[in-house]
């Protein structure tokens, strides 16, 4: 499996801790650098404190709580989580959900409406059938599938048939919710509320990310902004570096790491939810900014398949920042990008 979307310059083996100059009668500050895999994706996390055993603690305790996250919450693969038990029972009336899952999906829900059902998260069925995550890992062969065998199963979703009342939802026969396009966001989310929890004080700032999607947490040592390289969606190395500060989440979406090709085609797996194909609207790439990790993500799904103008226009309307690549390698952003955006 290919890992690593974005580049965040991070030591990817085991765990490492360096030990940065402080000024005399000062504690110095210390970089903690280590990376996992993690919900099916590599895991880096970087701290920057004065007490090398905080940050070894937080990053252990990032790590289970996202072990947890995946297991107990949003996987629709593990039979004991929340989803799953949500799936299980489609077409059998209420189940209730945890508060979370219901501001999770409550959002979600929400960017599908403004999205003109663009974001779609009621189409695990159809995610299921082309398998495209299983296909690009290698552990399966791409099977295409028949026009026939999209269109029934592509049926049974549509998040206007879903009832989210207060702590509960009900979804129609035959429809499973696939948080594909938003987990790694919420994970984001929950690792800034968890490294703001007032534990580990030492402590100073962070920068996480769980495959394309990454937060930032307080401050570097030096005072400057996080810097994030953006990978060229069609050739080695970076399209440029994104900055980023305490509080800003970032996600990409692309066509470029989970497909296969099959008779010249290229076949990834973001889907549009009109066709059940995966979505050709003349971008292979989409990095989204804002003060969320839950719509970033999501943004950055729902703007791919929406395409430049639309895409455009709806991240502008949740004030969130955008980097569009073209499939002629071109690339457009909006003003909001433009301010933290640097071509390398
Ligand atoms: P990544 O998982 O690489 O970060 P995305 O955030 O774009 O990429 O999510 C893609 C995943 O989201 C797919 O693997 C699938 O599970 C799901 N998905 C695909 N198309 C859509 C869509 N139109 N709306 C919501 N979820 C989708
Ligand atoms: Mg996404």
């Amino acid at each position: 499996m290919k890992y690593g979307k974005i580049l965040v310059y991070m030591v990817t083996l085991g765990v490492c801790i360096l030990t940065a100059c402080g000024s005399e009668g000062t504690k110095s500050v210390m970089t903690h650098k280590s990376s996992q895999v993690a919900m099916g994706t590599m895991v880096s996390q970087v701290y920057y404190g004065t007490d090398a055993q905080d940050m070894e603690n937080r990053a252990a305790c990032v790590a289970g709580f996202l072990d947890d996250l995946e297991k107990q919450g949003i996987s629709w693969r593990e039979s004991e989580s929340e989803i799953a038990r949500i799936n299980e029972n489609a077409g059998k009336g209420r189940v209730e959900v945890t508060e979370a899952m219901s501001s999770y999906l409550e959002t979600a829900f929400e960017v599908s409406a403004r999205s003109g059902g663009a974001f779609d998260i009621t189409i695990g069925d159809v995610v299921q059938l082309w398998d495209l995550d299983a296909v690009a890992a290698g552990e399966k062969d791409f099977a295409m599938p028949t026009r026939e065998e999209l269109t029934e199963r592509l049926q049974g979703s549509g998040y206007e048939k879903v009832a989210l009342g207060d702590g509960y939802i009900s979804l129609p026969e035959g429809m499973r919710l696939d948080m594909g396009a938003i987990g790694k966001g919420i994970a984001c989310d929950e690792i800034y509320a968890l490294c703001n929890d007032g534990e580990y004080a030492t402590i100073t700032g962070g920068i996480v990310s769980v495959g394309g999607s990454i937060v930032a947490m307080g401050q570097k040592p030096d005072g400057t902004p996080y810097r994030v390289s953006i990978v060229h969606p069609r050739k080695e190395g970076s399209i440029g570096v994104v900055t980023m500060k305490d509080g800003e989440f970032l996600s990409t979406s692309g066509d470029y790491e989970r497909y296969a090709m099959y008779e010249g085609e290229r076949y990834h797996h973001i889907l549009d939810p009109k066709t059940g194909y995966p979505a050709k609207s003349g971008l292979c790439s989409v990095t989204v900014v804002s003060d969320s990790g839950l719509l970033s993500d999501a943004l950055s799904t729902a703007c791919f398949v929406l395409g430049e103008e639309m895409g455009m226009r709806l991240a502008q309307e949740y004030g969130a920042k955008i980097l569009m690549v073209r499939e002629d390698e071109s690339f457009v952003m909006n003003a909001g990008m433009e301010e933290i955006f640097a071509v390398q």
